[in-house]
């Protein structure tokens, strides 16, 4: 591990990274950054994978080709939605 830069966490409870840090680590403005705790001493800042707008709501799968009122399904997920289906109908 290697010591980068310090900033000093402000009043409001906000740390304040300089642009060349953040062009180092490739952040832009409005990336989420997720924070990882190791021990009292080690906390570990780690941007966060961009989300996927085509990846199914459901599963993940990042083949999203259904949309319903606004929500991504996969087709595999379909499937088993509609199967799902197919057994209430025969359970009345
Ligand atoms: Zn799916």
């Amino acid at each position: 591990m290697m010591r980068i830069g310090t900033t000093t966490l402000d009043e409001l409870g906000r740390l304040i990274f300089p642009s060349e840090i953040r062009n180092m680590l490739n952040w832009q403005i409005g990336n989420k950054v997720n924070i990882h705790y190791v021990d009292l001493n080690t906390t570990i800042l780690q941007l966060a994978a961009e989300p996927i707008d085509d990846a199914c709501n459901i599963c993940g799968n990042e083949k999203m080709k259904i949309s319903i009122k606004g929500v991504g399904i996969c087709k595999r997920c379909m499937d088993q939605i509609r199967a799902l289906g197919s057994l209430r109908l025969f359970s009345e």
